[in-house]
């Protein structure tokens, strides 16, 4: 029997899901609806003719070569504006964040996929002044793992690919060695599961879990301040995999010696291989950077090269914040319905602009009740005139509360101003509302999670 074209399509997204970003499947493909089937074409529409552009150029294409393989034939994809959709009168566009992290996609052999991210590669590791020392030492622990700097200790700054570039390492001897134990920890996490093993007297297994392994990596090791029964179990687990030939890998915001707090034998230890840093990327490194992620994601048609240009000037305290404006940038986009230029980022990244000293545009705050109804609005597929409306029926109250609750949070407004946003409403029906949304996040998980998804999306265009 032949598929329908709302089948076809969601066979299609099933399997491009697997094949881009998260984040763009969910930016791009997500908003859209199958319309119709055309002989050998699928018509899809999408919220806005950005939108339809952008997936034209971008992914019609990807999605063709994916149907003979899902479908068992060739199709062809074609997007146009949903005209329907379009009539609404909330933003479509509006990307909502993933609920949760997504489940990795790749299929790697090892036991440890979970615990590493997948993005975390050499490939995706733009390398410059700042941390080519950094980046040569991990690729050569890579290419002989145990042999050469062992440990190998990354230090640096907070967002500077520390953890990117010492995962980068697990992925590359993984890809070579699918059999490699691989065990990747953060030191809080290290510290939580020795106090719980002592509790439960269940110390030898835990000593087995870091001993039995190939590839010891340890994430934020400063956190090792001043914890003498961690410190103490961390050393006899070092001395066992170093002995045994086996690499470590360990950063830290700073140098071995100037963690307060750390027991001599270990900062010694810690200099035994290799101490590299990483420092804060030039200008040039900046952009390169900005472009390799904008290539990641499939977005190279939608940010131009003055926007990347922009951000790549003005951002600089990190890779994290550079990465963290690009996002900032889209959502604000989306939501506004416009396409990414320098004027437009110069609004999305005011604050970011502001904190970079940088000369800024009027202060104005980019999250106002209206944005918030607005998001509000948009995740329970109702319209913002119906949240500032008298009307009680429950398709409305409930997104009605939400609202105002998020407003409460995240914009501190007094009850009355609260009130006013939606229709004039007095203070103890706020309070009322408040009230009820805290109950019902407390006893629904779904509900909660759902009001924290617009949160997290909020949060993006307040930071
Ligand atoms: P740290 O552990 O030093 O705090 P992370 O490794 O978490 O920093 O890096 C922060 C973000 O910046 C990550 O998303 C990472 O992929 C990205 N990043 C950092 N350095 C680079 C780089 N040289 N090339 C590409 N992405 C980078
Ligand atoms: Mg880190």
């Amino acid at each position: 029997m032949a598929l329908s074209a709302p089948e076809i399509w969601s066979r299609l997204l099933e399997r491009a899901r697997h094949e881009l970003p998260e984040q763009t499947y969910r930016t791009w493909l997500e908003p859209t609806e199958a319309l119709a089937l055309d002989g050998d074409t699928i018509i899809v529409g999408t919220p806005d003719r950005f939108a339809a552009e952008w997936n034209e150029s971008k992914h019609a294409h990807v999605l063709a070569s994916l149907a003979p393989v899902v479908l068992g034939h060739p199709i062809s994809v074609v997007f146009k504006v949903d005209e329907e959709r379009k009539t609404k009168p909330q933003m479509d566009l509006f990307v909502a964040p993933p609920p949760e992290p997504a489940p990795p996609a790749d299929a790697e052999p090892s036991n440890i996929t979970g615990q590493l991210s997948a993005r975390y590669t050499f490939q995706n590791f733009v390398i410059g002044k700042s941390n080519e020392l950094a980046a040569a030492a991990a690729q050569a622990v890579a290419a002989a793992p145990g042999k050469v700097y062992n440990p190998l200790f990354i230090y640096g700054h907070t967002g500077l690919g520390k953890t990117h570039l010492m995962q980068a390492v697990a992925h590359d001897i993984i890809q070579r060695a699918p059999r490699t134990r691989v065990c990747f920890v953060g030191t809080e996490q290290f510290t939580n599961e020795l106090v719980a093993a002592i509790q439960k007297r269940s110390t030898p297994e835990f000593r087995r879990r870091y001993r039995e392994t190939d590839l010891l990596l340890v994430d934020d090791v400063h956190f090792l301040k001043g914890k003498e029964a961690v410190q103490e179990e961390f050393f006899h687990t070092f001395n066992a995999l170093y002995e045994a030939g086996r690499q470590i890998i360990l950063t830290s915001d700073r140098l071995p010696s100037e963690i307060p707090g750390l027991e001599d034998r270990l900062i010694s230890r810690f200099q035994w291989g290799m101490v590299a840093d990483i420092g804060l990327p030039d200008l040039e490194h900046r952009i390169a950077i900005l472009r390799n992620k904008a290539r990641l994601d499939h977005l190279e048609l939608t940010i131009p090269d003055d926007v990347i240009y922009f951000i790549a000037e003005n951002v600089r305290s990190s890779v994290r914040e550079l990465e963290g404006s690009i996002i900032r940038l889209l959502a604000y986009a989306s939501l506004k319905h416009q396409d990414v230029t320098v004027e437009l980022a110069h609004e999305a990244l005011r604050d970011k602009l502001r904190s970079n000293g940088s000369h800024a545009p009027e202060p104005s705050t980019g999250l106002t009740p209206q944005v918030i109804q607005q998001a509000v609005a948009k995740e329970w597929g109702v319209t913002t005139d119906g949240l500032r409306s008298k009307s009680r029926t429950k398709h409305l109250t409930v997104p009605r509360q939400v609202a105002m609750y998020l407003i409460r949070d995240l914009l501190g407004l007094q009850l009355v101003e609260i009130g006013s946003a939606f229709g004039g409403r007095d203070h103890s029906t706020v309070i009322h509302s408040l009230e009820k949304v805290e109950e019902t996040l407390k006893a629904d998980p779904a509900f909660a999670q759902r009001v924290k998804a617009v949160r997290a999306t909020l949060e993006k265009l307040q930071h």
